[in-house]
């Protein structure tokens, strides 16, 4: 049955990862694989997750199945974060999935069998997921130009030029927030001007959310997301807890389908049932029942929200101490734009070989492509990491 299987590539990410562990050197820096780690380089339970954990625990009264769109009140209260207020929410369904990958493979059979030609546009570049995810679910897959590597922002000109070509056969994939793996996210003005093509030209809008809250702040951060929500007829919402929660190997998610009545929402429902049905059927409880336990509780998501502004504050705080090493150590202001990017992640345009010796001289470990987990840092580690970064000549 397998005789003719070739050899499984590594993953370019976890093998980076295993090199990083295996590595004797104390002094090692590890910005590769996109997990939140605090100060002292650890990636904790946040305090409202344990104190909700200990609660449902001390509930919790069976394990029986709840059914295939999960947790009924984890599906309110995302519904009720992502859309209250404005006017998708009354045409929305959500329905709970094992993380955002999951969402993202669902809506993706969604977008197949309701139109088999569809095609999905991904940013240049894009979460390295989207386009085996895409194709995985038989869809076509274009991209639309995104990063300026000179710059290291969007370029929204090129960008926009493009996105205005695409019609009712097209899918338009966007990054709610802390774009991966650049950094670089659109301006509010590109989401108004997103908001208006689509209109016009009826393209499907379908945004992944995997960072709300590790932006400017937790509503901040879906300004763009609920001005699209305000107007379009029709939009796809995959949103992850793994970040925002801390609950990464839980598969905390959430699939929404904002449709342009309420019954063709709920007829899309009915398919994703039936999608869930044949492949994983049913979600893993225990993160999703940890989130709703939170968002639930006015008190609990204020401390939930305290502690994700921190983590944020955090990750601002080190961009800042990085360019201003950058700029003390170089004598140039061309690392500024780490301070402009948003979320865990900046691609920095450092070359295949330049991470080659970051890895093998300086024990620094930075994924290929050059993209950086600014909150794998400790401000300890900086100006080392800019004397290695600048003595390979970035
Ligand atoms: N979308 C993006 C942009 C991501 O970066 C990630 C995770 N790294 C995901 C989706 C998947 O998240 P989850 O852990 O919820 O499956």
């Amino acid at each position: 049955m397998f005789a003719n299987l070739p050899a499984a590539k590594d993953d370019p990410i976890l093998s980076l990862g295993l090199a990083f562990k295996d590595d004797p050197r104390s002094d090692k820096i590890d910005l590769g694989i996109g997990v939140y780690r605090n100060e002292h380089g650890a990636t904790p339970v946040m305090k409202a997750v344990s104190i909700a954990q200990q609660r449902l625990l001390d509930q919790q009264t069976t394990q029986a199945y709840i059914g295939l769109a999960g947790n009924a009140s984890y599906n309110q209260a995302m519904l009720g974060l992502l859309l209250n207020g404005t006017d998708a929410f009354s045409r929305a369904i959500a329905m709970q999935t094992p993380g955002a990958s999951g969402a993202l493979r669902l809506l993706a059979d969604l977008i197949a069998s309701a139109k088999p030609n569809a095609k999905v546009w991904l940013s240049n570049p894009s979460y390295v997921n989207h386009q085996p995810i895409m194709q995985a679910a038989g869809l076509d897959v274009g991209f639309y130009p995104y990063f300026d590597p000179v710059s290291k922002q969007v370029d929204e000109p090129a960008m926009l030029e493009q996105i205005a070509k695409l019609g009712p056969n097209d899918v338009l994939l966007l990054h709610g927030c802390c774009h991966n793996p650049t950094g670089a996210d659109i301006s509010f003005s590109a989401w108004q001007s997103i908001t208006e093509l689509a209109l016009k030209n009826g393209f499907l809008p379908f945004v992944d959310l995997a960072y709300q809250g590790f932006g400017q702040g937790l509503m901040d951060d879906i300004l763009g997301l609920q001005h699209l929500a305000q107007q379009v007829p029709e939009l796809l919402i995959a949103s992850s807890n793994s970040k925002s929660f801390g609950l990464y190997r839980e598969r905390s998610g959430v699939a929404i389908v904002v449709g342009e009545t309420l019954q063709q929402a709920t007829n899309a429902r009915g398919k994703l049932f039936e999608l869930a049905r044949r492949s994983y059927t049913m979600p893993p409880n225990w993160g999703a029942a940890i989130v709703a336990e939170i968002l639930n509780d006015a008190q609990l998501s204020q401390q939930w929200q305290q502690e994700l502004n921190q983590m944020s504050q955090r990750m601002r705080d080190l961009r800042q101490c990085l360019a201003q090493e950058f700029a003390l150590q170089s004598g140039s202001d061309r690392f500024n734009y780490l301070t402009q990017h948003q979320g865990m992640f900046s691609l920095t345009g450092f070359n295949q070989l330049q991470l080659e010796q970051l890895r093998e001289q300086h024990a620094i470990y930075i994924v290929s492509g050059g993209r950086i987990n600014v909150a794998g840092l400790a401000k300890t580690f900086i100006p080392r990491l800019v004397e290695s970064c600048l003595a390979v000549g970035v």
